[in-house]
């Protein structure tokens, strides 16, 4: 059965992006008699707000759609702790205290999320009583999984690549699991086929891939759409400017015509789907 999912994380209200997203999950799944889920990535404790989880179901039921909801990642902290305490058996994290700010004035190399980490405290003394994030020795993991591959619906067979994302962090100082961790193991734990999401998400997958290799856990496929674009042809943002769709639900308009719309791809006036 193809299981699909939408993993909003409650920091901020859900557009029309949003909403293309979650109507793609949703009928990839239906189209094959298989599940939607929902799942609320609120790992993010002090950014999440607890009450925008509602607004978000209220979203979905005013586009029309149906789910099933998972447990949202703030009762799932156990499953992630026990990831990382067998990555770190495996010899495969190190922990780091550098800053940002640090870590931007010696990186020398660009990764897909920013600068990438020079390795510094793989080989530093490390005062263990500070916070500390927990980082991938990501060469050597490559070395224990070996190579790899991944299938992409829209973008065809992938080798994976997480080399150039460098040692990522997979616990966060403050938090059980970085976004990467914690939303591989989630999509394993729940089933989920089929992967569907923006394709800015496209490049995370290469770290996931691994991940899942040095986990034992299973392969799903994936499927990255195109983004909706602003005028500027930037990813829409609520802060920028996009409406919300509970902007548009409590202002009356019809949901189920949205949803039908964005189907089409009939985009509302400055809205546009990046170019394949
Ligand atoms: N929680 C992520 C977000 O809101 C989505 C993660 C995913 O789909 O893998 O951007």
């Amino acid at each position: 059965m193809i299981v699909t999912r939408f993993a909003p994380s409650p920091n901020g209200l859900l557009h029309l992006g949003h909403a293309y997203s979650a109507i793609i999950a949703h009928d990839l799944a239906r189209k094959k008699d298989g599940r939607f889920l929902l799942r609320i990535e609120d790992i993010d404790g002090e950014r999440s707000k607890p009450e925008l989880a509602d607004e978000f179901r209220r979203d979905l039921e005013w586009l029309g759609l149906d789910w099933y909801e998972v447990p949202a990642q703030s009762t799932r902290i156990e499953s992630y702790r026990a990831a990382a305490k067998r990555l770190e058996e495996l010899e495969l994290l190190y922990p780091c205290q550098c800053s940002r700010a640090q870590i931007a004035a010696l990186a020398v190399a660009k990764g897909p999320e920013g600068p990438v980490y020079p390795g510094t405290c793989k080989r530093a003394e490390i005062d263990l009583r500070q916070p500390v994030a927990l980082r991938l020795d990501t060469d050597r993991a490559i070395e224990q999984a070996g190579a790899l591959a991944w299938h992409d619906d829209v973008l065809g067979e992938q080798s994976a690549d997480p080399a150039r994302f460098g040692d990522v962090v997979l616990v966060r100082k403050a938090l059980p699991a970085s976004y990467h961790l914690a939303a591989t193991l989630d999509d394993a734990a729940d089933g989920v086929t089929l992967v569907t999401r923006g394709a800015d998400l496209f490049q995370a997958t290469h770290i996931h891939r691994l991940l899942q290799a040095l986990l034992g856990l299973p392969v799903p496929r994936w499927h990255h759409h195109r983004l909706l674009l602003d005028e500027e042809g930037r990813k829409l943002a609520k802060r920028r400017g996009s409406p919300s769709l509970s902007d548009l639900r409590n202002a009356g308009e019809d949901g189920s015509l949205l949803a039908e719309q964005l189907r089409a791809q009939i985009l509302p006036a400055g809205i546009s789907l990046e170019k394949a």
